[in-house]
């Protein structure tokens, strides 16, 4: 079964096509640049072979055009006829509180995305793009909605609840939700796998670390909390965004700044967390260097980042009564062994030991990185969400053909 799998932001579309006979990956790509000049189509095959097409890729259905048609060209595609693609599955934030699992995708499926549009106004919209694009282009391809925020739905009411007037929950969903979910189920179901456990009985934090951070508690392969929120920029330092703060703080700078909700979110949202607090970067490495070379704000940035992720690790191993794994994904918890090492400094009392050996140097590859006696499994798994949206995809095609 081959399966193509895609992510439509508001303007590019990340697609990669699976055979999932062995989860195997058989091409990818990125459209870049939608409604604008200089658009183009970026694709790659399994075999490293890549090839740039420029054009005039004037919305999402083009883009998918022009995807549909690299993938099935004679000269850098990898199948011979459009039917060969099974199903589309694809990323989409927002499934607020109906979806707890993905879906195919049907006419109800839709009006409920398009009245999501509301809690998740940037990243829903596109996604619903490119589900009518493929509607459009490919009728009769089944297409299946994998929601990041599907796996939080099992966090217990007192762990999403803001303690607001109860009202206004009722009145407009103000909850917590929770996003990065498929990678966090992806990264916590390979470790048990790698660890040969039943996620039954298991404790596990995953710390998905990247441009985008979150934290996620996971109990008997449940999430029962985690970072993000009502929106993606509660909890964590990320890239740009400034994580847990004061609302207090929020409504003086507005106050202050002479600013109104749209500015105020612009400021909290891309000009702060990492790059806010370094003036310089967004970027990690770039952090990590200025750093090194002795600039002071790049050194709090860092010391800040990892502060937070301790807290929030030792918060959910007190909300779970425990901890049996610890887990590292995303671009930062994959690559950085001095970020794993800072974050992980200091949490014995809880059985979190590294081991540095094998810590030190690790780039991108699943090891278990503490040492053999320590309570705690430390671990770095690299997070595939493509892989298990694709996953997903197939299981609910089988499941419509019996
Ligand atoms: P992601 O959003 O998962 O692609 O992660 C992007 C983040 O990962 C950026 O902050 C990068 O600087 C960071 N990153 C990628 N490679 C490394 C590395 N080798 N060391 C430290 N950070 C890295």
């Amino acid at each position: 079964m081959k399966i193509l799998v895609l992510n439509c932001g508001s303007s590019s579309i990340k697609y990669q096509f699976f055979s999932l006979v062995d989860n195997s990956l058989i091409a990818k790509g990125i459209v870049e640049k939608i409604g604008m000049k200089g658009s183009f189509l970026k694709h790659e095959k399994q075999d490293g072979q890549k090839v740039i097409f420029e054009g005039e890729i004037m919305d999402h259905k083009i883009g998918i055009e022009y995807i549909l048609g690299v993938l099935s060209s004679a000269k850098h595609g990898c199948i011979s006829r459009l039917e060969e693609i099974s199903a589309v599955g694809h990323r989409v934030v927002h499934g607020g509180e109906l979806f707890t699992e993905s879906k195919l995708v049907d006419e109800d499926v839709i009006n409920a995305l398009e009245k999501y549009t509301e809690l998740a106004p940037l990243h829903n919209p596109p996604n619903l793009k490119g589900i009518y694009a493929l509607r459009a282009l490919l009728p009769s391809i089944p297409q299946v909605a994998v929601f990041d925020t599907a796996f939080h739905t099992t966090m217990p009411v007192y762990s999403y609840m803001y303690a607001i007037p109860y009202a206004l929950y009722k009145k407009y969903g103000i909850r917590r939700y929770g996003f990065h979910g498929t990678s966090h189920r992806f990264v916590s179901m390979r470790a048990c796998e790698i660890l040969g456990r039943s996620c039954q009985g298991l404790k596990v934090i995953t710390c998905h670390l990247g441009n985008g951070t979150s934290v996620c508690a996971i109990k008997d392969g449940h999430s029962v909390d985690t970072s993000m929120g009502f929106t993606p920029v509660e909890g964590l330092i990320m890239g740009t965004r400034s994580g847990d703060i004061d609302m207090g703080a929020v409504s003086y700078i507005m106050d202050k700044e002479k600013i109104g909700t749209k500015s105020a979110s612009v400021l909290f949202n891309k000009h702060s967390g990492l790059l806010g607090i370094s003036g310089l970067s967004s970027d990690m490495r770039e952090i990590r260097e200025g750093a090194d070379k002795g600039d002071e704000r790049c050194q709090l940035a860092l010391k800040m980042f990892d502060y937070r992720v301790k807290k929030y690790i030792g918060s959910y191993a007190a909300a779970m009564g425990g901890l049996d794994v610890l887990i590292f994904t995303g671009g930062i918890g994959e690559n950085s062994d001095t970020t794993r090492s800072g974050i992980c400094e200091g949490l014995e009392f809880l059985g979190i030991d590294l081991d540095e050996s094998i810590n030190q140097g690790l780039r991108g590859k699943e090891a278990v990185i503490s040492k053999k006696d320590a309570r705690v499994k430390v671990m770095v798994v690299p997070t595939n969400e493509e892989l298990m949206i694709a996953i997903d995809t197939q299981k609910i095609i089988e499941h419509l053909k019996n």
